[in-house]
Protein backbone atom coordinates (compact mmCIF):
# COMPACT_ATOMS: atom_id res chain seq x y z
CA UNK A 1 0.00 0.00 0.00
CA UNK A 2 1.44 3.30 -1.03
CA UNK A 3 1.65 5.78 2.58
CA UNK A 4 0.72 8.57 0.46
CA UNK A 5 -2.20 10.02 2.27
CA UNK A 6 -2.97 10.48 6.05
CA UNK A 7 -5.57 8.03 5.36
CA UNK A 8 -3.21 5.70 4.14
CA UNK A 9 -0.97 5.92 7.39
CA UNK A 10 -4.44 5.53 9.20
CA UNK A 11 -4.95 2.26 7.28
CA UNK A 12 -1.80 0.77 7.44
CA UNK A 13 -1.22 1.91 11.26
CA UNK A 14 -4.41 0.18 12.04
CA UNK A 15 -3.77 -3.37 10.25
CA UNK A 16 -0.26 -3.19 11.06
CA UNK A 17 0.58 -1.34 14.37
CA UNK A 18 -0.34 -2.21 18.21
CA UNK A 19 -0.19 0.54 19.92
CA UNK A 20 -0.48 0.87 23.85
CA UNK A 21 -2.88 -1.23 25.94
CA UNK A 22 -4.93 -2.06 22.53
CA UNK A 23 -5.99 -4.99 20.38
CA UNK A 24 -4.69 -5.33 17.30
CA UNK A 25 -8.02 -6.67 15.41
CA UNK A 26 -10.33 -4.22 16.95
CA UNK A 27 -8.12 -1.01 18.34
CA UNK A 28 -9.22 2.07 19.25
CA UNK A 29 -8.66 4.89 16.77
CA UNK A 30 -5.84 6.81 16.70
CA UNK A 31 -5.29 10.41 15.49
CA UNK A 32 -2.29 11.10 13.04
CA UNK A 33 0.16 13.88 14.50
CA UNK A 34 1.52 16.49 12.25
CA UNK A 35 4.09 18.12 14.79
CA UNK A 36 3.86 19.46 17.84
CA UNK A 37 5.35 22.81 19.24
CA UNK A 38 4.67 24.41 22.84
CA UNK A 39 1.51 22.89 23.83
CA UNK A 40 0.12 22.60 20.88
CA UNK A 41 -0.58 19.34 18.54
CA UNK A 42 -1.11 19.77 15.28
CA UNK A 43 -2.55 16.82 13.56
CA UNK A 44 -2.34 15.66 10.11
CA UNK A 45 -5.87 16.93 9.00
CA UNK A 46 -5.06 20.83 10.02
CA UNK A 47 -6.62 20.54 13.88
CA UNK A 48 -5.09 21.50 16.48
CA UNK A 49 -5.10 20.73 20.45
CA UNK A 50 -4.59 21.82 23.52
CA UNK A 51 -1.89 19.03 25.11
CA UNK A 52 -3.39 18.14 28.63
CA UNK A 53 -0.92 15.41 29.05
CA UNK A 54 3.01 16.14 28.29
CA UNK A 55 2.97 13.24 26.16
CA UNK A 56 2.27 11.13 29.62
CA UNK A 57 4.11 13.48 32.13
CA UNK A 58 7.04 13.95 30.15
CA UNK A 59 6.97 17.30 27.86
CA UNK A 60 7.39 19.38 31.03
CA UNK A 61 8.83 22.00 28.64
CA UNK A 62 6.58 22.02 25.36
CA UNK A 63 7.18 20.71 22.59
CA UNK A 64 10.12 21.50 19.71
CA UNK A 65 11.63 23.61 22.08
CA UNK A 66 14.85 25.21 21.38
CA UNK A 67 16.62 24.78 23.92
CA UNK A 68 16.30 21.18 23.88
CA UNK A 69 16.25 20.87 20.34
CA UNK A 70 19.88 22.80 19.80
CA UNK A 71 21.00 20.30 22.80
CA UNK A 72 20.49 17.63 20.49
CA UNK A 73 21.39 19.00 17.57
CA UNK A 74 24.62 20.63 18.94
CA UNK A 75 25.22 16.44 21.07
CA UNK A 76 24.79 15.62 17.32
CA UNK A 77 27.61 17.14 15.43
CA UNK A 78 30.02 14.68 17.84
CA UNK A 79 27.82 11.63 17.76
CA UNK A 80 24.50 9.85 18.64
CA UNK A 81 25.55 6.95 20.04
CA UNK A 82 28.53 5.02 21.67
CA UNK A 83 28.38 1.83 23.45
CA UNK A 84 28.75 2.25 27.31
CA UNK A 85 30.77 -0.67 28.03
CA UNK A 86 34.41 0.41 28.52
CA UNK A 87 33.27 3.76 27.09
CA UNK A 88 32.51 7.07 29.15
CA UNK A 89 31.17 10.78 27.61
CA UNK A 90 30.70 14.07 28.58
CA UNK A 91 26.79 13.94 28.19
CA UNK A 92 26.65 11.22 30.52
CA UNK A 93 28.85 12.33 33.46
CA UNK A 94 27.60 15.62 33.52
CA UNK A 95 24.11 14.26 33.44
CA UNK A 96 25.32 11.92 36.58
CA UNK A 97 26.64 14.78 38.38
CA UNK A 98 23.51 17.15 37.57
CA UNK A 99 21.44 14.09 39.15
CA UNK A 100 23.44 13.80 42.24
CA UNK A 101 23.50 17.19 43.08
CA UNK A 102 19.68 17.81 42.77
CA UNK A 103 18.54 15.01 44.74
CA UNK A 104 19.36 14.21 48.13
CA UNK A 105 23.08 13.80 49.30
CA UNK A 106 22.86 10.04 50.32
CA UNK A 107 22.19 9.12 46.71
CA UNK A 108 25.59 8.83 45.26
CA UNK A 109 25.45 6.45 42.44
CA UNK A 110 24.01 6.59 39.09
CA UNK A 111 22.66 4.01 36.65
CA UNK A 112 21.29 5.03 33.29
CA UNK A 113 18.14 3.04 31.67
CA UNK A 114 16.26 3.26 28.61
CA UNK A 115 13.10 3.48 29.74
CA UNK A 116 11.06 3.78 33.07
CA UNK A 117 10.15 0.16 33.17
CA UNK A 118 13.87 -1.03 33.11
CA UNK A 119 15.02 0.98 35.75
CA UNK A 120 12.29 -0.57 38.45
CA UNK A 121 13.97 -3.57 36.82
CA UNK A 122 17.84 -2.44 37.71
CA UNK A 123 16.09 -1.19 41.65
CA UNK A 124 15.10 -4.69 41.99
CA UNK A 125 17.93 -6.24 40.94
CA UNK A 126 20.15 -3.80 43.05
CA UNK A 127 17.73 -4.71 46.07
CA UNK A 128 17.74 -8.17 45.91
CA UNK A 129 21.80 -8.15 45.06
CA UNK A 130 22.36 -6.31 48.07
CA UNK A 131 20.45 -8.77 50.03
CA UNK A 132 22.32 -11.64 48.44
CA UNK A 133 25.67 -10.09 48.63
CA UNK A 134 25.20 -9.22 52.46
CA UNK A 135 23.98 -13.38 52.99
CA UNK A 136 19.98 -12.50 53.04
CA UNK A 137 19.95 -15.12 50.45
CA UNK A 138 15.88 -15.38 51.30
CA UNK A 139 15.72 -11.85 50.87
CA UNK A 140 14.04 -11.60 47.44
CA UNK A 141 10.81 -10.57 47.61
CA UNK A 142 9.76 -6.76 47.47
CA UNK A 143 6.86 -5.54 49.54
CA UNK A 144 4.33 -2.74 47.83
CA UNK A 145 1.19 -1.48 48.50
CA UNK A 146 -2.16 -1.72 45.97
CA UNK A 147 -2.52 0.49 43.63
CA UNK A 148 0.76 1.23 42.35
CA UNK A 149 2.20 1.15 38.91
CA UNK A 150 6.04 0.56 38.23
CA UNK A 151 5.86 -0.39 34.23
CA UNK A 152 5.24 -3.30 32.10
CA UNK A 153 8.08 -5.37 32.38
CA UNK A 154 7.53 -8.55 34.44
CA UNK A 155 9.72 -7.09 37.19
CA UNK A 156 7.74 -3.81 37.30
CA UNK A 157 4.84 -5.75 36.63
CA UNK A 158 4.93 -8.12 39.94
CA UNK A 159 4.83 -4.95 41.79
CA UNK A 160 1.81 -3.18 40.15
CA UNK A 161 -1.52 -3.53 41.31
CA UNK A 162 -2.85 -7.01 41.38
CA UNK A 163 -5.63 -6.70 41.19
CA UNK A 164 -6.82 -3.90 39.15
CA UNK A 165 -3.29 -3.58 37.25
CA UNK A 166 -2.92 -4.23 33.66
CA UNK A 167 -1.50 -7.30 34.06
CA UNK A 168 -3.78 -9.55 35.98
CA UNK A 169 -3.68 -12.49 33.08
CA UNK A 170 0.22 -12.90 33.82
CA UNK A 171 0.26 -13.47 37.50
CA UNK A 172 1.25 -17.01 37.17
CA UNK A 173 4.80 -16.12 35.09
CA UNK A 174 4.96 -12.72 37.64
CA UNK A 175 7.64 -13.05 40.83
CA UNK A 176 4.70 -13.35 44.13
CA UNK A 177 5.55 -10.28 45.69
CA UNK A 178 3.87 -9.16 49.05
CA UNK A 179 1.21 -6.35 48.95
CA UNK A 180 -0.31 -3.73 51.64
CA UNK A 181 -3.38 -1.96 51.08
CA UNK A 182 -3.55 1.17 49.63
CA UNK A 183 -1.69 4.52 51.25
CA UNK A 184 -4.43 6.48 52.94
CA UNK A 185 -4.07 9.20 55.45
CA UNK A 186 -6.47 10.74 57.85
CA UNK A 187 -7.41 14.59 58.37
CA UNK A 188 -5.48 14.35 61.93
CA UNK A 189 -2.45 13.25 60.45
CA UNK A 190 -2.82 9.06 61.29
CA UNK A 191 -2.78 6.37 58.65
CA UNK A 192 -3.01 3.09 57.76
CA UNK A 193 0.86 2.38 57.90
CA UNK A 194 0.03 -0.58 60.69
CA UNK A 195 -1.22 -2.76 58.17
CA UNK A 196 1.99 -2.29 56.24
CA UNK A 197 3.76 -3.05 59.34
CA UNK A 198 2.22 -6.57 59.86
CA UNK A 199 3.30 -7.82 56.76
CA UNK A 200 6.63 -6.43 57.30
CA UNK A 201 6.93 -8.08 60.87
CA UNK A 202 5.58 -11.20 59.23
CA UNK A 203 7.62 -11.39 56.15
CA UNK A 204 10.49 -9.77 57.11
CA UNK A 205 13.18 -12.45 56.70
CA UNK A 206 12.09 -13.07 52.84
CA UNK A 207 11.69 -8.75 52.26
CA UNK A 208 14.46 -6.93 50.36
CA UNK A 209 13.04 -3.69 49.94
CA UNK A 210 9.99 -2.12 49.63
CA UNK A 211 8.52 -0.05 46.42
CA UNK A 212 6.38 2.31 46.11
CA UNK A 213 5.28 5.79 44.67
CA UNK A 214 5.71 8.95 46.63
CA UNK A 215 2.64 11.23 47.01
CA UNK A 216 0.98 10.29 44.25
CA UNK A 217 -0.01 6.79 42.76
CA UNK A 218 -0.13 7.30 39.05
CA UNK A 219 -1.23 5.03 36.35
CA UNK A 220 -2.67 2.90 38.76
CA UNK A 221 -5.70 5.33 39.55
CA UNK A 222 -4.11 8.14 40.12
CA UNK A 223 -4.23 8.21 44.14
CA UNK A 224 -3.21 10.98 46.08
CA UNK A 225 -1.74 9.78 49.69
CA UNK A 226 0.02 12.12 52.74
CA UNK A 227 3.90 12.93 53.47
CA UNK A 228 3.44 11.39 56.87
CA UNK A 229 2.88 7.57 55.37
CA UNK A 230 6.44 8.12 53.85
CA UNK A 231 8.04 9.73 56.81
CA UNK A 232 6.30 6.04 58.99
CA UNK A 233 7.78 3.72 56.09
CA UNK A 234 11.06 5.23 55.90
CA UNK A 235 11.39 4.48 60.00
CA UNK A 236 9.94 0.82 59.01
CA UNK A 237 11.86 0.39 56.73
CA UNK A 238 15.30 0.88 59.17
CA UNK A 239 13.65 -0.89 61.84
CA UNK A 240 13.21 -4.24 59.35
CA UNK A 241 16.28 -3.78 57.56
CA UNK A 242 14.42 -3.43 53.88
CA UNK A 243 15.61 -0.54 51.17
CA UNK A 244 13.17 2.07 50.28
CA UNK A 245 13.10 2.16 46.70
CA UNK A 246 10.66 5.16 45.25
CA UNK A 247 9.80 5.24 42.02
CA UNK A 248 9.29 9.19 41.00
CA UNK A 249 9.45 8.04 37.09
CA UNK A 250 5.73 9.64 36.57
CA UNK A 251 6.36 12.39 39.92
CA UNK A 252 10.49 13.33 39.70
CA UNK A 253 11.16 17.17 38.22
CA UNK A 254 8.49 19.46 39.90
CA UNK A 255 5.17 17.60 38.75
CA UNK A 256 4.11 17.51 42.45
CA UNK A 257 5.07 21.44 44.09
CA UNK A 258 8.76 19.96 44.93
CA UNK A 259 11.35 18.71 42.84
CA UNK A 260 10.77 15.34 44.12
CA UNK A 261 8.32 14.24 46.13
CA UNK A 262 9.69 12.53 48.44
CA UNK A 263 11.37 16.39 49.64
CA UNK A 264 7.37 16.51 51.17
CA UNK A 265 8.44 14.16 53.81
CA UNK A 266 11.87 15.02 54.33
CA UNK A 267 12.97 11.55 53.75
CA UNK A 268 15.30 9.73 51.66
CA UNK A 269 15.11 6.33 49.37
CA UNK A 270 18.03 4.13 49.35
CA UNK A 271 17.35 3.92 45.51
CA UNK A 272 15.37 6.23 43.71
CA UNK A 273 13.97 5.42 39.70
CA UNK A 274 13.82 8.84 37.49
CA UNK A 275 12.62 8.89 33.77
CA UNK A 276 9.84 10.19 31.56
CA UNK A 277 10.44 14.64 32.46
CA UNK A 278 13.96 13.60 33.38
CA UNK A 279 14.58 14.57 29.01
CA UNK A 280 12.21 16.90 28.94
CA UNK A 281 9.96 14.28 27.15
CA UNK A 282 12.42 14.33 24.08
CA UNK A 283 13.76 10.81 24.26
CA UNK A 284 13.35 7.60 26.15
CA UNK A 285 16.15 7.71 29.17
CA UNK A 286 15.73 6.63 33.03
CA UNK A 287 17.93 6.87 35.38
CA UNK A 288 18.04 4.67 38.65
CA UNK A 289 20.07 6.42 41.46
CA UNK A 290 20.98 4.42 45.06
CA UNK A 291 23.23 5.01 48.13
CA UNK A 292 26.74 4.23 49.40
CA UNK A 293 25.16 2.28 51.50
CA UNK A 294 23.53 -0.10 48.62
CA UNK A 295 26.51 -0.01 46.38
CA UNK A 296 28.55 -1.31 49.44
CA UNK A 297 26.12 -3.75 50.39
CA UNK A 298 26.25 -5.34 46.74
CA UNK A 299 29.87 -4.83 46.76
CA UNK A 300 29.96 -6.91 50.37
CA UNK A 301 30.90 -10.22 49.37
CA UNK A 302 33.50 -9.15 47.16
CA UNK A 303 32.37 -9.13 43.52
CA UNK A 304 30.17 -5.61 43.09
CA UNK A 305 29.27 -6.41 39.78
CA UNK A 306 25.52 -5.43 38.99
CA UNK A 307 24.36 -7.40 36.47
CA UNK A 308 22.98 -4.93 33.86
CA UNK A 309 24.22 -3.51 30.63
CA UNK A 310 21.44 -2.20 27.98
CA UNK A 311 22.78 -1.19 24.38
CA UNK A 312 21.58 1.89 24.39
CA UNK A 313 22.28 2.46 27.91
CA UNK A 314 23.54 6.20 28.77
CA UNK A 315 22.47 7.17 24.99
CA UNK A 316 24.63 10.51 24.10
CA UNK A 317 21.25 12.35 22.36
CA UNK A 318 19.07 11.12 25.89
CA UNK A 319 21.76 12.17 27.88
CA UNK A 320 22.63 15.97 26.55
CA UNK A 321 18.70 16.72 26.01
CA UNK A 322 18.52 15.56 29.79
CA UNK A 323 21.19 17.98 31.14
CA UNK A 324 19.38 21.22 29.02
CA UNK A 325 16.17 20.11 29.73
CA UNK A 326 17.37 20.27 33.91
CA UNK A 327 19.20 23.40 33.13
CA UNK A 328 16.00 24.80 31.88
CA UNK A 329 13.67 23.60 34.69
CA UNK A 330 15.88 24.79 37.29
CA UNK A 331 16.82 28.28 35.85
CA UNK A 332 13.05 28.49 35.32
CA UNK A 333 10.49 29.66 38.28
CA UNK A 334 9.11 26.25 38.32
CA UNK A 335 7.48 26.38 41.87
CA UNK A 336 5.64 29.48 40.83
CA UNK A 337 4.40 28.45 37.43
CA UNK A 338 3.52 24.28 39.55
CA UNK A 339 1.41 26.59 42.30
CA UNK A 340 0.00 28.53 39.55
CA UNK A 341 -1.54 25.54 38.04
CA UNK A 342 -2.36 23.96 41.33
CA UNK A 343 -4.28 26.97 41.92
CA UNK A 344 -6.39 27.35 38.58
CA UNK A 345 -6.54 23.46 38.01
CA UNK A 346 -8.10 23.29 41.93
CA UNK A 347 -10.68 26.10 40.93
CA UNK A 348 -11.76 25.26 37.74
CA UNK A 349 -11.99 21.75 38.13
CA UNK A 350 -13.81 22.21 41.14
CA UNK A 351 -17.34 22.77 39.25
CA UNK A 352 -17.21 19.08 37.62
CA UNK A 353 -17.90 17.99 41.54
CA UNK A 354 -21.28 18.82 40.96
CA UNK A 355 -21.55 16.97 37.80
CA UNK A 356 -23.87 13.39 38.46
CA UNK A 357 -21.14 11.12 36.15
CA UNK A 358 -18.15 12.37 39.11
CA UNK A 359 -17.11 11.12 41.58
CA UNK A 360 -14.59 13.47 43.57
CA UNK A 361 -11.90 16.40 41.72
CA UNK A 362 -8.13 15.80 43.25
CA UNK A 363 -5.55 18.49 42.63
CA UNK A 364 -2.02 18.09 43.63
CA UNK A 365 0.82 20.24 41.56
CA UNK A 366 0.10 20.48 38.39
CA UNK A 367 -2.16 17.12 38.09
CA UNK A 368 -5.86 17.55 38.16
CA UNK A 369 -7.59 14.01 38.62
CA UNK A 370 -11.88 13.92 37.94
CA UNK A 371 -12.83 10.45 38.80
CA UNK A 372 -16.08 9.26 37.95
CA UNK A 373 -18.32 6.57 38.92
CA UNK A 374 -18.34 4.60 35.97
CA UNK A 375 -15.27 3.89 33.43
CA UNK A 376 -15.58 6.15 30.78
CA UNK A 377 -16.06 4.97 26.93
CA UNK A 378 -12.78 6.11 25.96
CA UNK A 379 -13.23 6.17 21.91
CA UNK A 380 -16.25 8.50 22.70
CA UNK A 381 -14.82 10.34 25.55
CA UNK A 382 -11.89 10.73 23.38
CA UNK A 383 -13.49 11.94 20.02
CA UNK A 384 -15.72 14.70 22.16
CA UNK A 385 -12.47 16.06 24.06
CA UNK A 386 -10.76 16.51 20.19
CA UNK A 387 -13.78 18.06 18.98
CA UNK A 388 -13.10 20.30 21.78
CA UNK A 389 -9.74 21.22 20.35
CA UNK A 390 -7.91 19.28 23.34
CA UNK A 391 -5.87 16.66 24.43
CA UNK A 392 -7.13 14.69 27.04
CA UNK A 393 -6.70 10.95 27.11
CA UNK A 394 -9.22 9.51 29.85
CA UNK A 395 -8.63 5.99 31.57
CA UNK A 396 -10.72 3.76 33.01
CA UNK A 397 -12.73 5.71 35.85
CA UNK A 398 -10.44 8.98 35.35
CA UNK A 399 -10.31 11.87 33.35
CA UNK A 400 -6.93 13.40 34.35
CA UNK A 401 -4.92 16.49 33.26
CA UNK A 402 -0.56 16.89 33.17
CA UNK A 403 -0.14 19.66 31.20
CA UNK A 404 3.89 21.20 30.22
CA UNK A 405 4.55 23.77 32.85
CA UNK A 406 5.21 26.12 30.21
CA UNK A 407 1.02 26.42 29.53
CA UNK A 408 -0.70 29.66 29.72
CA UNK A 409 -3.99 30.62 31.79
CA UNK A 410 -5.99 30.92 28.91
CA UNK A 411 -4.71 27.56 27.73
CA UNK A 412 -5.08 25.49 30.77
CA UNK A 413 -9.23 26.84 30.99
CA UNK A 414 -9.64 25.56 27.19
CA UNK A 415 -8.31 22.19 29.25
CA UNK A 416 -10.52 22.62 32.15
CA UNK A 417 -14.08 24.18 30.14
CA UNK A 418 -13.91 21.03 27.60
CA UNK A 419 -13.64 18.57 30.67
CA UNK A 420 -16.51 20.38 32.64
CA UNK A 421 -18.86 20.48 29.17
CA UNK A 422 -17.85 16.99 27.64
CA UNK A 423 -18.56 15.69 31.15
CA UNK A 424 -21.81 17.39 31.34
CA UNK A 425 -23.22 15.75 28.44
CA UNK A 426 -23.15 12.20 29.76
CA UNK A 427 -22.30 10.22 26.42
CA UNK A 428 -19.23 8.40 27.00
CA UNK A 429 -19.16 8.68 30.94
CA UNK A 430 -21.21 5.93 31.48
CA UNK A 431 -21.24 2.78 29.63
CA UNK A 432 -18.07 0.11 30.68
N1 LIG B 1 6.83 3.82 37.05
C1 LIG B 1 5.88 4.77 37.03
C2 LIG B 1 5.46 5.42 38.32
C3 LIG B 1 5.30 5.15 35.82
O1 LIG B 1 4.34 6.09 35.81
C4 LIG B 1 5.73 4.53 34.63
C5 LIG B 1 5.14 4.89 33.28
N2 LIG B 1 3.81 5.23 33.26
C6 LIG B 1 6.73 3.56 34.70
C7 LIG B 1 7.26 3.23 35.92
C8 LIG B 1 7.25 2.88 33.46
O2 LIG B 1 7.98 3.77 32.67
P1 LIG B 1 8.17 3.50 31.10
O3 LIG B 1 6.82 3.61 30.48
O4 LIG B 1 9.13 4.58 30.66
O5 LIG B 1 8.75 2.13 30.96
Amino acid sequence: MPLKSTQNLLDYDREHIWHPYTSMRNPLPVYAVESASGVTIKLADGRELIDAMSSWWAAIHGYNHPVLNQAIEQQLQSMSHIMFGGLTHRPAVELAKILIDITAEPLQHVFFADSGSVSVEVAIKMAVQYAYALGNRNKQKLLTVCGGYHGDTLGGMSVCDPVNGMHTMFSDILPQQIFAPQPECNDDGSTNIDELEVLLNKHQDEICAVIIEPVVQGAGGMHFYCAQYLQQLRVLCDQYNVLLILDEIATGFGRTGTLFAYEQAGIVPDILCLGKALTGGYMTLAATLSSKKVVDGINADGSGVLMHGPTFMANPLACAVANASIELLLSSCWQNKVAQLEQQLYKELKPCRSLPAVKEVRVKGAIGVVELYRPVNMAVLQAAFVKQGVWIRPFNRLVYIMPPYIIQPDELSRLTSAIYKVLSQSRGCNSS
